[in-house]
């Protein structure tokens, strides 16, 4: 069975929500980052919130609006 991004996209944020210690959520812009990283690879924000509960909604929340993203892409 071929996977697709959408599937690995799912999956990551699957995985992400499974283990949200090892991750944390940038103040800047949303993103989820590893816990180990200093600054936002996206906006170079260095204020992150790591609490868990906050991480699993947002991996959740960006898995959710990825895959709408890319449905409603294909209908086009
Ligand atoms: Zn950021």
């Amino acid at each position: 069975m071929k996977t697709t991004v959408n599937d690995s996209r799912l999956k990551k944020a699957q995985e992400i929500a499974s283990n949200p210690v090892a991750y944390k959520v940038c103040e800047g812009c949303d993103s989820i980052v590893g816990i180990q990283s200093v600054t936002c690879p996206n906006c170079h924000g260095y204020r992150f919130d790591v609490d868990p509960t906050r991480v699993v909604d947002q991996a959740i929340y960006l898995g959710a609006r990825k895959q709408t993203s890319v449905t409603s892409e294909d209908m086009v």
